[in-house]
């Protein structure tokens, strides 16, 4: 196990350089009507030696060797170069959403990587979303809540990915730029059925509508469950049901689709 890991730490530190990352893009849907409104940008790693692997494989170890910060650079000038074009060709994509590492928040000067993107490629900060997980939150140190204060100015919207599978200290949630909250799939893989997932989803639900934060649910792979958020007054959401990742060109011809029928 341990000369596998090395191997592919070894793999993971040319990647970038041999170019062996590309985004694929999850439609982020309004609900009621599977109408695409949003993207979320989601890395994968294809190694000539190691093949195709999903981010569960290698984001761990990339924040291990600290490789992330590099890589998480590529991903957030990637995903704003895709969205620059889709806006030229006149694709109403009114965003992209970007995971950020917590590595990224504490290691590097993640706002000022992100002005420079967004200077770069002439988009405003309104049409970035960053999803970071409450991991960024257990050491806010001064320099965090710096960022946090540099990404509010930018006008970038932020996210909490995964919300409710951390450490959910709610206090952050009225301290910090928080624009939604992204209830985790952990809990939606119990609906219907498991009246405890259900309750959390419901009070996830809660908690987003008392702050005026909005919910974006993750996961959503069938009808039940569409309803089930859709009654709870949860209006976004992604998941296999809709779409997985696509590659750029197909997600442009989904939306180009929708609005040939609009
Ligand atoms: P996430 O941000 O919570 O993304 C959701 C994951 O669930 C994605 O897996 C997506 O493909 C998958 N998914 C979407 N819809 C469904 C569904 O209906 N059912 C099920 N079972 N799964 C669904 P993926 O692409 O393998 O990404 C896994 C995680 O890796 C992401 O979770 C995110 O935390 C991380 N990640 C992905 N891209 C990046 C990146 O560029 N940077 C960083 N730091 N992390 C990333
Ligand atoms: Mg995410
Ligand atoms: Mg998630």
């Amino acid at each position: 196990r341990q000369q596998e890991r090395l191997n592919t730490e070894t793999q993971l530190r040319r990647a970038l350089d041999n170019g062996e990352f590309h985004l694929v893009y999850q439609p982020q849907v309004e609900l009621r009507t599977g109408r695409v409104l949003y993207a979320e940008a989601l890395v994968r790693w294809r190694n000539p030696q190691l093949g195709e692997m999903r981010p569960d494989h290698f984001i761990d170890l990339a924040e291990t060797t600290g490789d992330i910060i590099r890589i998480g650079n590529w991903v957030l000038q990637e995903a704003c170069t895709q969205m620059r074009r889709w806006r030229e060709a006149g694709l109403p994509v009114h965003r992209v959403a970007v995971n950020v590492s917590y590595r990224q928040f504490t290691g590097d000067n993640l706002g000022e990587s992100v002005r420079r993107v967004l200077e770069q490629t002439g988009l405003p900060g309104s049409a970035l979303e960053l999803e970071l997980t409450e991991r960024v939150l257990v050491d806010d140190t001064p320099d965090t809540l710096d960022v946090f204060d540099q990404l509010r100015r930018l006008g970038v919207q932020l996210s909490i990915d995964d919300f409710g599978e951390g450490y959910s200290a709610l206090n952050y949630l009225r301290r910090l730029p928080i624009h939604a909250l992204k209830l985790s799939q952990l809990f939606l893989k119990g609906v219907p059925g498991k009246p405890s997932d259900m309750a959390i989803c419901q009070a996830v639900a809660g908690i987003a509508t008392s702050l005026g934060l909005d919910v974006v649910a993750e996961g959503v792979e069938t009808e039940a469950q569409r309803d089930f958020l859709l009654r709870l007054g949860v209006k976004v959401g992604q998941g296999f049901l809709f779409a997985p990742g696509l590659l750029p060109g197909e997600f442009a011809k989904r939306v180009a689709a929708q609005q040939e029928q609009a």
